[in-house]
């Protein structure tokens, strides 16, 4: 239903209260009896109102509390206008309130009419009528005699209706009891005291009520607030204008170790630990002085000594006339909270093993040390270090002590490097080293040659010596780049080329760099799909034996056309492959290829039934833990008889074998698959490899076959070798046989086979099949050893 305005007006009008609807104390509304009865003589309006009325505003809108009633007298001529007063607050609109005030009667100063009274009498009336607690004369029996108007007004009602009641109020001498009264639908609290009185011819009790409503009111409200504030979690201060504790709570007591006894009448900056910036301060003081309220974090000190984390709200409390008269702060101790965060930081920032600052810390230290050397002009040096040999010592004794020998190469570093120098672990093995403030790149291949040599010294772990090395890459700020990722790359680029060439040394990085890990990487991406696109083939090339020109055997080798590259060099992809891993996929497939080459040559042509076939092994096909199965079972499959497959190992992977591969090719030997040392004489301890591994053929690498026989030096190594194979029973095979004076040479001699352009170039399967046919190929051969007469 809505209640149209004037209806309002109308209820608002004929209201038999007088009512005033005040905003703080500036006038909404009222009616005709709410004005007669409280304005100001003399004024129109309500622009001034009777000085009680100022007053009890005064105080009601200073206390806060909703409600509150009292007795307002008037006097006007010879009487007393007696009226109840309310002030209502609005419960969300605390600065509203509505006055009410309801007529009790008039005291009359000249007496009632019909009746003289004694001026004693009046004056006694008089007292008893404008009093403002309330009265009552009860007969012995309690049936009240005389009620006085305030005490008409707690029982909200009128004096004349109470008298001849029997009120049921405790009829007790000498105390003084709280009673509970029925008025207007609520309950109020009286303090009722009793004295006995002559009365007519016998006695009766004169009754003082005082109505403690409102007092219990907010003692209870009080009462909550003060256990709020003491049992309040966080601490809690409120202090004088002049900053000067007034009251503390427990909670603060036990955060600062100080009772409030300690600190009354003292300033909070008691606490203060010297480690809070003054900045902080002023800036709290400042907003405080505005009157707003101020947020921060205090680093503050105990009464035991022991500094401590606080997080604090610190806001100005105002009186009703809005001067601020009070500060109260809100302090939790946050201490826990910022250890946290420091540990977070550190963990986030810090590589846990090492201590140094990690990967990431160090890529935002170094862009910011960038902006610096920008403004100074001056050179930075990006090192990135990766240790050598280090997986041997994983493998070798543990990952412990891997972790343990990490934590002395840190320390090492540290120790060798500038003050402002950075050293961060980027990863594993892998380190970075910042080194700002360089006077061009002899200064960073000072740095850099400082590095390698802290790893002279072996490192001891457990008593065990370990020597590890390292290779490093330098990028240099501004020369190669002046963005932060970009140098970090470069460095490492730098590093894997330093890497390659055998370790213990460092590279800067150049451009030329750039482009050939840019094909790398093409390299790599390309390769993982070129087996599945089918862009892969196997060559196969002839094996001769030279006495009678017959082909013995042949060697698979891969061959990859991409779409994208062109033809690519096994020897540039197959290194890659051997990088990634995805050399075990291709040399499975390659095995797989070539097991089916020689049965298919079998099958079609008679009288080749042992054509072998050999099969290029790398050094992580051989570390592969299901290679031996791998062609066990493959043989087993094809029925190929295990003497026509050869594998051929080089001896650089025997150089870096740790062991391992030895047993495999022992077994792979008692298997019947015979061994092949590829590329002879470029390794280091050739002979020693060859007692150690069961290998049953040697291949002559191409750089000796190359010189003979105008190289008088190679004619002998060749020679040598040949009688030594011959001594060891070993089969003999020469690698890159391009001319009829080589072929000469190595048959006079005695080499029992070779491979060569000469005798026949890599060539795909068919062509190998129809090589074999023709007789064409037996007249090659007779027209070689025609050559060989000749020659
Ligand atoms: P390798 O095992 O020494 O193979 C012989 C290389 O010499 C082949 O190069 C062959 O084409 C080449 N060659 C043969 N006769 C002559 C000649 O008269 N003159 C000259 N100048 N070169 C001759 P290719 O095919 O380029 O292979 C290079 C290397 O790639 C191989 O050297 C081998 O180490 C590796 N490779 C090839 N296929 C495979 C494979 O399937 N697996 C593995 N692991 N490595 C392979
Ligand atoms: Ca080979
Ligand atoms: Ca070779």
């Amino acid at each position: 239903m809505v209640i149209d305005e004037g209806l309002y007006r109308h209820l608002w009008s004929q209201s038999r209260e007088g009512l005033l609807l005040l905003q703080g104390r500036q006038l909404l509304r009222s009616n005709a009896l709410g004005l007669r009865t409280f304005r100001a003589p003399g004024c129109r309006r309500g622009e001034q109102w009777v000085p009680w009325l100022e007053l009890q505003l005064n105080t009601f809108l200073a206390a806060g509390q909703p409600y509150w009633q009292g007795l307002y007298q008037r006097p006007s001529g010879h009487r007393i206008w007696q009226y109840q007063v309310w002030f209502e607050r609005f419960s969300d609109q605390p600065r509203t309130l509505l006055v009410r005030s309801r007529y009790l009667g008039t005291v009359d100063l000249r007496g009632e009419t019909g009746r003289s009274e004694s001026d004693h009498e009046q004056q006694l009336r008089l007292i008893l009528d404008t009093t403002l607690v309330g009265k009552l004369l009860l007969s012995e029996e309690g049936q009240v005699l005389y009620a006085n108007p305030r005490a008409a007004m707690l029982f909200d009602r009128d004096p004349s209706e109470l008298v001849g009641q029997y009120l049921g109020l405790p009829l007790e001498l000498g105390q003084v009891n709280e009673v509970d009264i029925p008025s207007g639908g609520h309950l109020r609290t009286a303090e009722i005291s009793l004295i006995e009185v002559p009365w007519q011819r016998g006695s009766a009790y004169l009754a003082t009520l005082s109505d403690v409503t409102e007092r219990n009111r907010s003692r209870e409200e009080l009462q909550v607030l003060r256990q709020a504030w003491e049992q309040s979690p966080v601490a809690l201060v409120i202090t004088d204008a002049d900053a000067n504790i007034e009251f503390v709570n427990q909670a603060f007591e036990a955060v600062s170790g100080y009772s409030l006894a300690e600190v009354r009448g003292r300033n909070p900056h008691l606490l203060a630990s010297g480690e809070t910036s003054p900045r902080t301060y002023e800036e709290m003081w400042r907003k405080l002085q505005q009157g707003k309220a101020w947020r921060g974090e205090f680093r503050n000190r105990r009464k035991s000594g022991e500094s401590y984390w606080e997080a604090a709200t610190i806001a100005p409390v105002r009186n009703a006339v809005g001067d601020i008269t009070h500060y109260v702060g809100v302090k939790e101790d946050i201490t826990l909270r910022k250890h946290t965060e420091e540990q977070l930081r550190i963990q986030a920032n810090y590589d846990a093993l090492t201590g140094l600052p990690n990967r990431s810390f160090a890529l935002r230290l170094l862009e910011s040390t960038l902006l610096l050397q920008q403004r100074r002009r001056s050179q930075l040096a990006v090192l990135f270090l990766d240790l050598d040999r280090f997986k041997q010592v994983n493998d070798q004794a543990g990952h412990q002590a891997g972790d343990r020998l990490l934590q002395q190469v840190a320390g090492r570093l540290r120790h060798c490097l500038r003050q402002h120098d950075t050293v961060a672990r980027q990863s594993g093995d892998e380190f970075l080293i910042l080194c700002p403030d360089l006077e061009g790149a002899l200064a960073a291949e000072l740095v850099a040659e400082r590095v390698i040599r802290i790893f002279e010294e072996p490192i001891l772990i457990d008593q065990r010596a370990f020597q590890v090395g390292c290779s490093i890459g330098i990028s240099l700020y501004p020369d190669e780049g002046t963005d932060p990722e970009l140098l970090l790359r470069q460095a490492d680029q730098a590093m894997y080329v330093a890497k390659r060439q055998g370790g213990n040394t460092f590279r800067f990085f150049t451009r030329s760099m750039n482009e050939q890990v840019q094909q790398r990487l093409k390299i790599e991406a390309l390769l993982r799909r070129a087996i599945d696109r089918e862009e892969m083939t196997v060559a196969y090339q002839p094996i001769v034996r030279l006495r009678d020109q017959t082909v013995v055997g042949a060697e698979a080798l891969l061959r990859w056309f991409s779409p994208d590259l062109g033809s690519v060099s096994p020897e540039l992809f197959v290194a890659i492959a051997e990088e990634t891993g995805q050399i075990n996929r291709i040399g499975n497939w390659v095995l797989e290829q070539a097991v089916a080459f020689v049965r298919g040559v079998q099958h079609r042509l008679p009288g080749v039934e042992s054509l072998w076939v050999s099969v290029n092994l790398s050094p992580r096909q051989i570390r592969q833990p299901g290679l031996r199965h791998e062609i066990l079972s493959l043989l087993e499959r094809s029925g190929l008889p295990h003497p026509q497959l050869k594998l051929e190992v080089t001896e650089q992977m025997l150089m870096e074998d740790e062991g391992s591969s030895s047993t495999l090719l022992h077994d792979l030997c008692q298997q019947g698959i015979q061994l092949a040392i590829d590329d002879f004489g470029t390794g280091y301890s050739s002979l020693g490899y060859l007692r150690q591994f069961p290998f049953r053929i040697l291949k002559i690498d191409r750089s000796f076959i190359r010189d003979v026989p105008h190289q008088r030096d190679a004619c002998i190594l060749v020679r040598t070798v040949l009688a030594m194979a011959e001594e060891l029973g070993l089969q003999v095979v020469a690698e890159g046989i391009e001319t009829q004076e080589q072929l000469n040479f190595l048959r006079r001699y005695g080499c029992p086979y070779g491979q060569g352009f000469l005798l026949g170039r890599p060539c795909r399967e068919i062509e190998f099949h129809q090589q074999l046919q023709q007789p064409s190929a037996a007249a090659s051969l007779t027209s070689l050893e025609r050559g060989d007469q000749g020659g």
